[in-house]
């Protein structure tokens, strides 16, 4: 351990805590990078960042904060969209990106264990060349741990057929916030006794415990894919398009949605691959499985596509085509600095039926609102991304965003849709819980934390709204009209 250069007591027994270098962040400058998560709007400094390597050193951590009442949180990679790794009580932050390592690929059972702190792509990458890979895709996947993702509950593009994180944990090692080490999930076996508490943690948002160690389920590839790219001059037809495929008995590995802000984005960006700029929308769709059913899945979707009067629809010619359409989806949030100074990504849900409605509404709270919203999202699980463009710099401007965010939510609960699909409530969606949830519904989920955190030390003032906390919002005429 290096020398520290404060007298600050807590900061030098939290160093003691952890073996070898870098154990410990505690200096104003080198704070100010954990201020907040992929949640710009809120900034909050943390009294300390530690970096243990072991489980055992997480548990000294937190057992250390739980003595001496120091609130804590955990951080992955910090690429969270709703605030959960924002320090709002100045907690310290226990960094897991030391805990990185690969523990075991254990193929004949189809499950491999991994350290939190462990990046999500890495795990396909270091198992295809078996002909193996780890379905959960998020498009941060190539920077997100998977700590990160059991505490979001994550999911992705090709989440739509497989299923999100939930359904690909086998088993988990968690510090709970008084420091005892537990382990949950029977590493997969069905049907184990006692509660689900695999369920009950994954997608707990940080708030019940540390995971320490994960256990995932793998997949083997499979035999064949093809993906399909198709144009519409009408964002109601490409909506419909997206019903008719899954009504009719295909369940595509992912269908996604730009509408099009977004594909203005993605081709002032890095990865543009020549979409035409003047249409409402274009779908991607990938369709996987063995190689017998696959071309009669795509001339399906082609006939669907044109029933719908697709301006142009194509099929990737080879891997590197599919790669590039890919490459330009994935990286869709971020190409929209290419066209805003700012922007807000929200995350709500829908049934896939009332689509062209609340993309209607959507558009229409836009105009109210003086704020363009461009839209890239899972459209075959009904997973809005509405993406809310704005600058910062401009008074009242990133306020008006949250507003506008809090009404695109609105307009999904009402349609007897959810606040978030994937990214989590964190501190952004709090009040919206409220949307979907009455205050018993809520404090019956309050009443599981107090189990677990009962000094809510661990990650306080996430997820949940403040009791009699009233909801305010301006912009929510348009949700009335659903
Ligand atoms: C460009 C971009 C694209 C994205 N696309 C997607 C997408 O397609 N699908 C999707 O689901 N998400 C997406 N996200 C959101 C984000 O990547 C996920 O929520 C991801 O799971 C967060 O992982 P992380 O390691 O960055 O976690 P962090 O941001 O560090 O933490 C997130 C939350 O998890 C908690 N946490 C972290 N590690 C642990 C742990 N070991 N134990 C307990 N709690 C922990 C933190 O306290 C916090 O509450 C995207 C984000 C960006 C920036």
């Amino acid at each position: 351990m290096s020398k520290l250069k404060t007298k600050d007591p807590h900061i030098r027994e939290l160093a003691a805590l952890v073996s070898g270098p870098y154990s410990i962040l505690y200096e104003r400058e080198d704070l100010l990078a954990y201020d907040c998560d992929g949640f710009t709007i809120h900034k909050h400094l943390p009294k300390a960042v530690v970096f243990p390597n072991t489980t055992e050193e997480v548990a000294a951590i937190v057992r250390y904060c739980a003595r001496h009442r120091l609130p804590f949180l955990a951080r992955g990679a910090g690429t969270g969209l709703s605030g959960g790794a924002i320090p709002v009580n100045g907690e310290v932050i226990i960094s897991l990106v030391k805990m990185k390592r690969l523990l075991e690929v254990d193929l004949e059972n189809r499950r491999a264990v991994v350290e939190p702190g462990y990046i999500n792509l890495k795990l396909t990458n270091s198992i295809s060349d078996k002909g193996y890979y780890y379905a959960p895709d998020p498009s941060s996947q190539s920077c997100c741990t998977i700590g990160g993702n059991v505490a979001e509950n994550a999911g992705g593009a090709h989440c739509l057929k497989y299923g999100v994180t939930t359904n690909h944990i086998l088993g988990l090692e968690i510090v709970l916030p008084n420091g005892d080490i537990i382990e949950i999930g029977a590493g997969g076996i069905p049907d184990a006794p006692g509660y689900d508490l695999l369920g009950l943690f994954t997608g707990s948002e940080g708030t019940l415990g540390i995971v320490t160690k994960i256990t995932v389920r793998i997949l083997k590839n499979p035999e064949a894919k093809q993906t399909v790219l198709a144009y519409f001059d009408k964002v109601e037809a490409g909506s419909q398009a997206v019903s008719d495929i899954i009504s009719a008995g295909i369940v595509p590995a992912a269908l996604e949605m730009m509408d099009k802000t977004a594909i203005e984005g993605v081709e002032s960006a890095a990865f543009p691959v020549g979409h035409p700029l003047d249409i409402e929308a274009l779908l991607l769709i990938e369709v996987d499985g063995i190689s017998a059913g696959i071309e009669e899945q795509i001339d399906h979707i082609l006939t669907v596509c044109q029933r719908h009067h697709v301006r142009e629809v194509k099929v990737a010619q080879d891997e590197g085509e599919r790669a590039r359409w890919w490459a330009n989806r994935k990286t869709g949030f971020g190409a929209m600095g290419a066209i805003s100074a700012d922007y807000l990504v929200q995350d709500g849900v829908i049934p896939r039926s009332k689509l062209p409605e609340v993309l209607t509404c959507i558009n229409q709270i836009s105009k109210e609102s003086g704020l363009r919203i461009a839209n890239i999202f899972h459209a075959g699980d009904g997973n809005l991304h509405p993406l809310i463009l704005f600058d910062a710099r401009i008074p009242g401007q990133a306020e008006k965003a949250l507003e506008v965010g809090s009404a695109c939510l609105k307009v999904c609960a009402d349609v007897g849709g959810s606040i978030t699909g994937e990214h989590g409530v964190g501190i952004e969606k709090m009040n919206e819980m409220r949307y979907i949830f009455s205050e018993e519904e809520i404090s019956a989920q309050t009443d599981i934390r107090e189990v677990f955190n009962p000094d809510r030390l661990l990650n306080d003032g996430k997820l949940f709204p403040s009791p009699g906390r009233c909801v305010e919002v301006k912009l929510a005429k348009q949700a009335e009209k659903v």
